[in-house]
């Protein structure tokens, strides 16, 4: 609604502040969801677990030994509800989870699945639904293994489900990538009827299976706990118990490099997973296993040590959320989310110009995720959405960086001119 005269001035006097924040030579990373170093402090005393004098497991496995594939019986009960599943439907392995993913999948291809036709390499080129914005990493694994990527759109609460049955009706598509609570990157959590839809919604192909990717199970930011239902529940009411895979890792809960990734599902699938990776190793580390079980103890030592997280993180998200509404709030150029949990922020600026907010924060020396990133084959058509992962920097660098960001949005969307 500006004149352009109007403009022009605004123009000016962005690109004038802009280029005092290129003087100040920033070096800022706003691109990978890790958690900072104080955060890894808090697990620093489970380093000295279990101890020399303790590594005799529950059912008397010698934890210093080969063996136990599934995990050990106290470790699987320890993660029991976080991962909505008996201790006999979980597997506790070596830290993360993506590797689960990557195997789960490998698998599938090269040997097929429980009441599936034969290896999914074999049939025609398959497809996984892509719920977007998304993990880049997901779509890194399809990519890396030819599996064609249907992008669908996130509603709010979860993906769009008209779209979902409709696309599972052909039976190439043989999954979906799902992260369900705190979603990476929009912050959104799939609500009751999402979920029902999913378990129930009728699937060409037999084999199709829920990659249900539960990475921010007990993530919070605030004081409420979303209702996320049970997806291995609502599966097995609804006569296809086999469809989820549920992984989670504590990769965000104790050390990032060095914590235990889990993985839970039917008993065919369970054993089908066994039969596979039983080749692959002998056994996990399970002096990990005892020593994670030593430091969380149970669901009351997890959700406890959480909240120690939330402490540090909180005020981060808080000092995004702040610059971006000092900023932007009201001009119509931008739209971001709060979220909830999980590690994520997403900013959408005006169509068109995420990249170009990428390029003027990197000359400003700040570092974000690439625009696209959050799409299948890195193409966000809309050229709109940004993932900002506040955990890593100080809470001052978070700050800088996001009226650094906010700077750059508006800029971007000035050169532009309006949508
Ligand atoms: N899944 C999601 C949705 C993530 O955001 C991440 C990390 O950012 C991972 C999985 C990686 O998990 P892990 O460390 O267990 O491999």
């Amino acid at each position: 609604e500006l004149s352009p005269a109007a403009l022009e001035d605004l123009r000016a006097g962005l690109r004038r502040e802009y280029e005092a924040l290129r003087s100040e030579k920033l070096t800022l990373d706003m691109t990978r969801g890790k958690p900072a170093p104080e955060q890894l402090d808090l697990a620093a005393a489970m380093l000295a677990l279990p101890g020399n004098r303790d590594t005799t497991a529950e059912d008397g496995t010698d934890a210093r030994n080969y063996g136990n594939l599934q995990g050990l019986p106290e470790t699987r009960a320890l993660f029991s509800s976080l991962m909505g599943a008996p201790p006999g439907q979980i597997v506790v392995a070596n830290n993360s989870s993506l590797a689960l993913m990557h195997d789960t999948l490998v698998y599938a291809l090269l040997k097929g699945l429980p009441g599936g036709r034969g290896p999914w390499s074999k049939e025609e080129p398959i497809a996984f639904l892509c719920p977007v914005p998304g993990y880049d990493r997901h779509f890194a694994l399809c990519e890396g293994f030819g599996i064609r990527m249907i992008p669908v759109a996130m509603t709010g609460a979860g993906p769009d489900m008209d779209a979902v049955e409709r696309a599972v009706a052909d039976p190439a598509v043989k999954g979906i990538w799902c992260v369900p609570q705190y979603s990476n990157p929009s912050g959104e959590t799939y609500g009751a009827d999402t979920v029902r839809r999913l378990a129930a919604m009728r699937a060409a192909a037999p084999d199709f299976r829920i990659f249900w990717d539960n990475a921010y199970a007990v993530h919070h930011l605030t004081a409420e706990r979303p209702a996320l239902p049970n997806i291995l529940d609502a599966c097995a009411e609804a006569g296809h118990p086999d469809r989820p895979i549920v992984f989670a890792s504590t990769s965000k809960v104790t050390l990032a490099g060095a914590g235990l990734a889990l993985w839970a599902s039917s008993l065919d699938n369970l054993r089908w997973y066994l039969t596979q990776a039983g080749r692959r190793s002998i056994g996990p580390d399970k002096l990990n296993q005892l020593r994670h079980v030593r430091f969380l103890r149970d669901d009351a030592g997890i959700a406890a040590h959480m909240e120690r997280h939330r402490d540090l993180i909180a005020p981060k998200f808080a000092a995004v959320a702040e610059a971006f509404a000092a900023r932007l709030s009201g001009l119509e150029v931008a739209r971001w989310s709060n979220p909830k949990g999980g590690y994520f922020v997403t900013l959408e600026v005006q169509d068109g110009t995420a990249r170009r907010v990428v390029a003027l924060a990197k000359e400003a020396g700040i570092a974000l995720t690439p625009a696209g990133a959050t799409h299948p084959y890195g193409r966000d058509p809309h050229d709109r959405t940004l993932r900002i992962a506040p955990t890593f920097p100080s809470l001052a660098e978070v700050r800088k960086a996001a009226e650094a960001v906010a700077l750059c949005t508006l800029l971007a969307a000035c050169e532009t001119g309006p949508a």
